[in-house]
């Protein structure tokens, strides 16, 4: 027997209309690219939204479409992400930092319609227009003043258009599971994947990321969302603060530290969201300028492993709350977060579990297993694969037929190694293609890493496996060492050999001046290892 409920369907347009009836005065405010700080509200957003939707069905916007962005996180880029998945296309956000050979074949891959790009960024595109197959138009995100000269053909300039359509526009009905947003991974190895979003999956994440143990999302909340609109939808936020009307303070292009110290303290920004290397940046600041950001009250910190020295600077030194997060873009990609539980009271204990990884979000179930694809124990000890399934992880990556990255019972394999404790936490070890195999035994990578950057004259520091004639492979340190100082090897393992195992204790240490990064802001191990794997270790 079936419920008797009405059958509505869940679409992305419907957060930005709600938004616009209950928190239509509730501010948007955004560093524009052009300079000047915009201000506007969630009515003024749904009603350039309906003119950008009239605008991308005159040019010939089809259902199912693919609609690329190239650009920052700003107001008009908010905009096209609803016209877009409002009329039913797709949105596909684009990283302008990946390669030119990359980008094309994203583009092409996607079968691209129309790009918006923003003023900065057009560059990226004239360089590899020549590749690109079925792109019909480019539209620059700008006002008539600003447009700039290009080669490209077809542009369009983002208000003449939005000012040549009428706001009366009624929202499309259609099915929930109608492709509403796209994504491409940044593929370390072999091409980028796309992961294809749908709106369904959309709003179920954006109800998921407002609850309090999640991403604590209201109407009272200022949020600044430093993590990328390109990269995995900013963590979803677009959606879970428009679902609640809070406050939105995009940061435009400028994510150093001072920039962003100036947002959060000019807007009364209450919580913010990014990866470590952005906090890096801005906690320097803080420091440099004996500054703070007082209204800030918590940060939510992902996208690589967030060292505990991160967490306890944010929180004793600023009072600013860490939510450790992981996630995915293949998982929307909010998956597990560690917050200690009310009955954790002792510090040592909950500073320990703001380190791991944390708990699944309702909707995301997580195990662990061994090569055979048996599940391991929570025993906080055994690790395995980490392997997720839920109503907004993909089951397949895009125009695939088949994924190598799902098991035969359908969970979604992440390619990370995980330990999960009996209070539930998640712990990433490694992504299994950088864990350290030593004489049979595994030495965690990031376990390393987290503990060198505690030491006052490291800055950064990564570990990668070099061969060794007996153990296999064992750990190289590489540090950037903080301004004007350098820590030796004997030094470093001194500080490290009270916190470590003797046998996980890095074999050497290597200087560098800056890690290499790669399109999402992470350490490109791929690229240390090419540097530094034939380094002769002394005790080879
Ligand atoms: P890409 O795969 O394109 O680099 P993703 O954001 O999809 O970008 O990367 C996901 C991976 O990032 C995860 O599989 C995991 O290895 C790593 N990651 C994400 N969050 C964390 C975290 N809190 N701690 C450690 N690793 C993380």
């Amino acid at each position: 027997m079936l419920g008797r409920i009405m059958d509505n369907q869940l679409l992305i347009s419907g957060l930005l209309q709600h938004a616009d009836f209950t928190s239509g005065d509730r501010e948007i405010v955004t560093r524009t690219v052009e300079g000047p700080i915009h201000r506007y509200t969630y009515h003024d957003a749904h009603k350039r939204a309906r003119q950008m939707a009239n605008a991308l069905q005159a040019l010939g916007v089809q259902l199912g479409d693919r609609i690329a962005t190239m650009a920052w996180n700003t107001y008009r880029h908010f905009e096209v992400y609803y016209a877009v998945s409002g009329i039913g296309a797709v949105t596909h956000t684009l990283n302008p930092r990946l390669h030119a050979s990359q980008l094309a074949y994203i583009m092409n891959h996607a079968e691209d319609a129309f790009v918006f790009v923003d003023l900065n960024l057009i560059s990226l595109i004239e360089n590899v227009a020549d590749e690109l197959r079925g792109l019909k138009g480019v539209i620059v995100m700008t006002d008539r003043d600003h447009m700039p000269e290009t080669t490209l053909a077809n542009v369009y300039c983002y208000e003449e258009l939005i000012d040549s359509h009428s706001d009366e526009f009624e929202w499309p009905r259609f099915d929930e599971n109608t492709a509403s947003s796209l994504c491409y991974t940044s593929g370390t190895t072999g091409n980028p994947k796309g992961a294809l979003f749908s709106h369904r999956s959309t709003m179920i994440h954006a109800y998921a990321s407002a609850l309090p143990d999640v991403l604590h999302m209201g109407e009272s909340e200022v949020i600044l969302p430093v993590v990328p609109m390109f990269h995995v939808n900013a963590w979803g936020i677009p959606y879970g603060a428009t679902m609640v009307g809070a406050k939105l303070v995009f940061p435009g292009p400028k994510l150093d530290g001072a920039s962003i110290h100036e947002l959060l303290v000019q807007e009364d920004v209450t919580f913010a969201a990014g990866v470590p290397t952005i906090w890096l940046m801005l906690l320097a600041h803080w420091r440099e300028t004996s500054s703070s950001a007082p209204a800030l009250k918590r940060t939510v910190i992902g996208g690589s492993a967030c060292p505990e020295s991160m967490i306890r600077e944010f929180q004793d030194d600023y009072g600013v709350e860490v939510r450790h997060a992981w996630g995915m873009t293949e998982t929307s990609p909010l998956g597990s977060v560690s917050i200690p539980k009310p009955s954790m009271t002792d510090d040592a204990t909950r500073l320990r579990k703001q380190t791991k990884q944390g708990r699944p979000v309702f909707g995301v179930e997580m195990r662990i297993t061994d090569d055979a694809g048996k599940a391991l124990p929570h025993d906080g000890k055994a690790f395995g694969d980490l392997q997720v399934r839920g109503p907004w992880i993909i089951d397949n990556y895009f125009k695939m037929d088949q994924s190598d990255a799902h098991s035969p019972d359908g969970w979604f394999a992440t390619g990370d190694v995980a330990t999960i404790d009996p209070d539930g936490y998640m712990e990433i070890t490694d992504r299994s293609k950088d864990v350290i195999k030593s004489g049979g035994e595994w030495i965690s990578s990031i376990e390393i890493e987290n503990l060198a950057v505690s030491h006052p004259d490291v800055t950064q520091a990564a570990v990668i496996g070099v061969p060794h004639p007996k153990w296999d492979e064992r750990p190289l340190l590489v540090v950037v060492p903080a301004d004007g100082k350098s820590p030796s090897h004997a030094e470093l393992t001194a500080f490290l050999s009270d916190k470590l195992a003797k046998w996980c204790l890095p074999d050497d240490t290597v200087y560098i001046d800056e890690l290499p990064l790669g399109a999402t802001g992470k350490v490109l191990k791929t690229k240390l290892r090419e540097q530094f794997g034939d380094h002769k270790l002394p005790t080879a």
